[in-house]
């Protein structure tokens, strides 16, 4: 199986996909934990670009596209090998994300990742998407006291592109709900681990 965590800054992300696959683990699973941009020698290269070097190095198209060439080396080198082997992939942000982020917020069309993403990596979906959704105000809260409010590492993102994100994020959601769940990232870590377990207690063995 395929599971893509999905969330803005501050919501936990990193925290979570550890505590997942280790809940998967106990219970036999062979998990591979991997993230985006990045998760295979090519992908990293590329995330060094992306995240590295001046806030407004990049265009939009020209970041939407570096994701995509990301994802296609990601895809084909680590996802797609582990998922053959039989093990479950965990990835810290896919597709979605350049949805997102390139199109919700970055005014891209929708559409048009999609087409990167059908010629990229074959049009590659997870089984299920976890969207860590948390309200405004203790994202902002939690992302302070991360960075000590340096924000973004794209730069310059205000707020109102991050509620772009994450109504890009819930219109997903909507869309495809047997794909993408939003999950209520707020609360005890384990608890939110929780929801996050019964979020794809239809897909365990
Ligand atoms: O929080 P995380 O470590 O996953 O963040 C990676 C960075 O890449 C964040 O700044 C996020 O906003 C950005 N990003 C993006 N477009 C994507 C995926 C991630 O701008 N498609």
């Amino acid at each position: 199986r395929f599971l893509s965590l999905e969330g803005g800054e501050g919501a936990g992300k990193s925290t979570q996909i550890r505590a997942l696959a280790a809940a998967l683990r106990a219970r036999g699973i062979a998990v591979v934990e991997t993230r985006e941009p990045g998760g295979s020698a090519g992908a990293e290269a590329i995330r060094q670009l992306l995240l590295t070097g001046e806030a407004d190095r990049w265009s939009v198209r020209a970041e939407a596209l570096l994701f995509a060439a990301a994802r296609a080396d990601h895809v084909e080198k680590t996802i797609r090998p582990a998922l053959l082997r039989g093990a479950w992939v965990l990835s810290d942000r896919f597709l979605d994300s350049s949805r997102a982020y390139q199109s919700g917020a970055g005014g891209l069309n929708d559409g048009d990742i999609l087409a990167l993403h059908r010629f990229g990596s074959e049009g590659l979906l997870p089984d299920r998407t976890l969207v860590l959704t948390l309200p405004e105000a203790e994202a902002q809260a939690r992302a302070h006291a991360r960075d000590g409010g340096a924000g973004d590492r794209i730069g310059g993102r205000d707020r109102a592109f991050h509620n772009a994100v994450a109504r890009a994020f819930a219109g997903h959601a909507a869309a495809e709900p047997a794909r993408v769940r939003l999950i209520d990232a707020s609360g005890a870590a384990e608890d939110v681990t929780a929801r996050l377990m019964d979020a794809i207690a239809d897909l365990l063995p």
